[in-house]
């Protein structure tokens, strides 16, 4: 009850991004590739400039501040010009705009009349032009994610960006291979309260996706972004959850992180204080006698050292409302960003070394009172004082409990602090790409393309070929469902073993670590067409995948050398009948009850190669001969 006082209910929007599967990238005819050698380099250094409307973007500020300059890295097989920002962009490529339109109107999408290509403000570097390109493709629609109705707030199309292959002190290095890749970008409206329903959502949408067979496919081609607050709160932008699974932890995450920040500003009122009030002294000469290994040794390189007094905050830095969650740390994340190591606050003085005597001592420097908090800021001189403003706006903001952040997601499913969040002077038109009108025919021929629901569709497979649910919706999760009926068509064989061998095995296969690069759906299809020829018994179908994906050995020679060719009828009969010889004196005491026992003897001297069916009619032919011929001679 207490924490729904404090901090309201939680808000989630959903950003996915999903490669779109196109023979070119969106505004230049190179392939949408990934280069494993990029041979050439050139620098390039942004700056923030005036938008239209005559405001300076915050992100774009904070970026430039860094000072450092870019790199780029590039191949001609997957970069040409364009991607430079040397030449101007090609027409928008038809290809991307038929699917992303279709994306739209599988989203129940109202389609835009016209297509308006926007440059939306990039400074990070990962454009090298400064900009994306965007454009808005379709506006409102809904999916229904077990009962709850979510809202679709726009379709985008739009260009990715740079890839981020490491930085140095200098500059930050990116490829343009993925530059200028085709993307369609779904904004969903906010939903209410449950993180596992994110994650719910998040899958749900990445089937209608799939179902719609335009969007590529594999490792890397779809992005999660969030937009999280308690309701009442400033939203929390977090950036790149790679993995579905991770969606859930990390808004939980962002709950209790900003319900902490809530309790700090709870706290603060109740003290009386409406405004933190920010002061910075250099303290640079108590750094070198310090008890801080930390600040002896910024001294010690030529470092400056800062002491922030902020009013009010003594206490609450260090402070934890929920576990982890400390407003001193994200005042850490913040300096980290901008390139320092991180700070020191009054709050964890002792741990850090520094004594009684010299915390007076720094109080009386910065001029701090008994209530106020001291953060000390220390580095290289020009970095700190690029540093310190950022620090004193983010102590500032404690009073409003969540400030307004563009957050990164890690791999741990938490959030790390990135950059304010962009202002809304990011956008203006696109002048070398004009607009498109959208027809009356195309609107037709969406029409016509539109899916199946997905659901249906897995329901139908199922159905239709008796398999499970589960099984149903793995194929179609795998997008081998088409392949799938194309081969239980085909091949006279149970749809369920085909299925297996399609996602099954492969899976298990991967689980026990055998590479997966040989066992691609062309080697899956020669093993199934083997077991229906009789070649292989379907039950040694993971031993030969194993050998093909261990070896890189074609299916038959897997099969061969494994010994595992099936038994033809020939051999059948010859161990049949020197199974039935061994075992006359059990053919004459029990008839027919004798097949049994009979079928387990015979299947273990074939070692399992050969079709239990074919074993089972001729060893029936067999045995009736054999009776015939034993009555004969009593
Ligand atoms: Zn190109």
């Amino acid at each position: 009850m207490e924490e729904k006082t404090a901090s309201g209910e939680l808000l989630v929007g959903l950003e996915i991004h999903q490669q779109l599967a196109c023979s070119t990238k969106l505004f230049c005819r190179c392939p949408p590739v990934k280069s494993e050698a990029l041979p050439y380099n050139f620098e390039r250094r942004l700056r923030p400039a005036q938008s239209e409307t005559g405001g300076v973007d915050p992100a774009a500020v904070f970026e430039f501040a860094k000072g450092r300059s870019n790199r780029y890295f590039w191949s001609p097989e997957s970069s040409c010009l364009v991607e430079a920002d040397e030449e101007p962009p090609h027409p928008l490529s038809a290809e991307a705009l038929d699917s992303a339109l279709l994306v739209a109107r599988t989203l129940g999408s109202v389609i835009v009349d016209e297509i308006h290509v926007m440059r939306k403000i990039v400074i990070d570097g990962s454009n090298t032009g400064g900009f994306q390109r965007t454009a808005v493709v379709g506006l409102g629609g809904s999916i229904d994610v077990g009962g709850v109705k979510v809202g679709v707030q726009s379709v985008t199309l739009e260009e990715d960006a740079a890839r981020i292959l490491g930085e140095d002190s200098a500059s930050r290095h990116f490829g343009l291979d993925r530059l200028g890749v085709a993307l369609v970008e779904v904004a969903l409206a906010p939903v209410k309260g449950d993180p596992e329903l994110v994650g719910k959502v998040a899958l749900y949408l990445g089937r209608v996706l799939r179902s719609t067979g335009r969007v590529a496919r594999g490792l890397g081609t779809i992005r999660q972004d969030l937009n999280v607050s308690l309701s009442g709160g400033r939203v929390i932008e977090v950036k790149g959850v790679q993995k579905l699974n991770l969606l859930p932890r990390v808004v939980e995450y962002e709950r209790a992180r900003q319900a902490a920040l809530v309790q700090v500003a709870t706290r603060l009122r109740e003290k009386g204080v409406k405004q933190v009030a920010c002061a910075a002294t250099e303290v640079t000469q108590v750094a070198s006698e310090s008890g801080s290994k930390v600040l002896r040794g910024k001294a010690a390189e030529g470092g400056k050292v800062v002491a922030v007094c902020a009013s009010g905050l003594r206490g609450l830095l260090g402070w934890e409302p929920s576990p982890g969650m400390r407003l001193g740390k994200e005042v850490a994340e913040v300096a980290r960003a901008n390139s320092l190591g991180g700070i020191i606050h009054s709050d964890e003085f002792e741990r850090q070394g520094i004594g009684q005597k010299e915390e007076v001592l720094l109080r009386k420097l910065a001029d701090a009172g008994e209530e106020d908090a001291v953060v000390l800021v220390a580095g290289p001189p020009n970095q700190v004082d690029a540093c310190v403003p950022r620090v004193v706006e983010r102590l500032r903001e404690a009073v409003a409990g969540v400030p307004a952040e563009t957050r990164a997601a890690t791999d741990a499913g938490e959030t790390r602090y990135m950059r304010p969040r962009p202002g809304s002077q990011r956008m203006y038109p696109e002048t070398d790409i004009p607009n498109i009108g959208v027809t009356g025919e195309m609107l037709a021929a969406l029409a016509r393309s539109v899916p199946e629901n997905w659901e249906a569709r897995v329901s139908k497979l199922a159905d239709a070929y008796s398999l499970s649910e589960d099984m149903a919706l793995k194929l179609f999760d795998s997008e081998l469902d088409a392949e799938f009926e194309a081969l239980a068509r085909e091949l006279k064989l149970e749809p369920s073993v085909v299925a297996s061998v399609l996602v099954d095995v492969p899976a298990r296969l991967a689980r026990e670590g055998v590479p997966q690069a040989a066992l691609g759906l062309e080697v899956l299809s020669e093993t199934l067409r083997s077991v229906a020829r009789g070649s292989v018994a379907k039950e040694a179908v993971p031993e030969v995948l194993k050998a093909v994906g261990s070896s890189g050995r074609s299916v038959d020679d897997a099969i061969r050398s494994l010994g595992l060719e099936m038994a033809d009828e020939q051999k059948i009969r010859a161990v049949i009948a020197s199974v039935l010889m061994d075992h006359a004196e059990l053919v004459r005491e029990k008839g027919d009850a004798a097949f049994a026992p009979l079928m387990g003897e015979v299947m273990k001297e074939l070692r399992g190669r050969a079709d239990g069916a074919m074993v089972a009619k001729v060893l029936r032919e067999e045995l009736l001969q054999s009776r015939g011929n034993l009555s004969g001679q009593s």
